[in-house]
């Protein structure tokens, strides 16, 4: 039996949470010295519990068993990069559940028929260069190699990440038997069902716009109100048309998120307004047909798809595990939708990958609100421990 020590797993967490802890949130962003620090971390105690440290082409941190080159790995992880201002759990927990399961089957002593990893993954979150689940997609040739590294510039070489090593990257996909990453959930789902524990039936489609609104600059104080083409008061109602939209379709929601305002001066009226609009829904063609009523409604606007993910569903077997050993611990879990992009969601076309959500009462994310109870996240580490222990031994 392969039991997480409580003491050590908090303990972890813990250290794991001091790293980029500010008064306004965690700021272990991608590519920075903060996330070096929570790798340097990383390698640290995975090498305390005897797992050997390698790093992909993409950047991500396997921690592997001695037998690594003998088969594929069945690996567990999630990511150490945080929003800006992010929370303690997005990530770390999944890091942090996968450290602590990967040594209680290690203490165990029971033989092993197959390697066992452990993943850090790198710039999960996109928050910097919008760039999300970037080391997953690299992996798996998603990754639009020359277009990403000209707007990151020179930031992956912080870990030696270059265009070559990128290429190369797509040589890991090979060394995944499956995954498995915990996380905290992101949304309030599980508290009143009385669910410590969500597995996720399958991520929703998704898409990615940007809107391009044209006006024309000019002076705020001579340009008399009826003679203004003011970008920005049409991307003002463009977010509420978009708030609208979203509202009127059942499970489907729309965020405009962020605004690139051009000359972006408080004397000017705003000439061109740049808006990103994120678009989610458990139907694809709810999307599109919010999409549909915004160019009917923004006939001038230029509105160009940056991404989109069709949804994709996780690996039935690894599902039944998770639910039997959840059980097995004594833990009610139930399924749970899933409306973020996560690693496991872009290796689960792949690989087998599945997702386990530690309930999080008050459902805030991307924020230092969101929270679980020690208990539920013990839980959720042994329940990852024994679905993994099943895996391997
Ligand atoms: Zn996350």
């Amino acid at each position: 039996m392969a039991t997480v020590d409580p003491e050590r797993f908090r303990a972890w967490f813990d250290e794991l949470a001091a790293i980029g802890r500010s008064d306004s949130g965690w700021q272990r962003l991608a590519w920075t010295p903060l996330e070096a620090e929570a790798r340097r971390w990383f390698t640290e105690v995975a090498g305390s519990i005897g797992l050997d440290v390698r790093q992909d082409g993409a950047g991500t941190l396997w921690a592997v068993t001695s037998d690594a080159d003998e088969a594929p790995w069945v690996c567990a992880g999630s990511h150490l990069d945080t929003q800006p201002d992010g929370g303690a759990f997005d990530g770390a927990l999944g890091v942090v559940s996968a450290l602590a399961a990967a040594e209680a089957i290690l203490r165990s002593g029971a033989p092993r028929r197959r390697p066992l990893a452990v993943a850090a993954f790198v710039d999960e979150e996109g928050a910097r260069f919008r760039t999300p689940t970037f080391a997953s997609l690299a992996i798996t040739g998603g990754l639009d190699v020359d277009a990403t590294l000209e707007m990151m510039g020179d930031a992956p070489a912080i870990y030696g990440v270059t265009r070559s090593s990128l290429l190369e990257s797509r040589a890991q996909l090979e060394r995944i038997a499956c995954f498995l990453e915990v996380h905290v959930e992101q949304g309030r789902r599980l508290a009143p069902l009385g669910a410590a524990l969500g597995v996720a039936d399958r991520l929703r489609p998704r898409q990615r716009w940007l809107a391009e609104l044209h006006g024309q600059a000019d002076h705020a104080g001579t340009t008399p109100m009826e003679d203004r083409h003011d970008a920005l008061a049409a991307a003002a109602r463009l977010v509420l048309a978009v708030e609208e939209e979203a509202s009127a379709r059942p499970g489907t929601v729309g965020t405009v998120g962020r605004l690139e305002i051009e000359p972006g001066s408080s004397n000017s009226i705003a000439g061109r307004v740049v808006a990103t609009i994120d678009l989610r829904s458990p139907a694809a063609a709810a999307i599109d047909e919010v999409i549909a009523e915004l160019r009917r409604r923004f006939a001038n606007a230029d509105l160009r798809r940056i991404s989109q993910n069709a949804g994709v569903r996780f690996d039935d077997d690894l599902r039944a595990r998770l639910f039997a050993a959840a059980s097995a611990c004594g833990a009610t879990a139930v399924d749970c939708p899933s409306y973020a992009g996560h690693d496991a969601g872009i290796l689960a076309p792949h690989r087998p990958a599945a997702m386990l959500f530690v309930r999080n009462p008050a459902g805030h994310s991307h924020t230092p609100l969101e929270t679980a109870s020690p208990e539920d996240c013990l839980l959720g580490a042994q329940t990852l421990a024994t679905s993994l222990a099943g895996l391997v031994t």
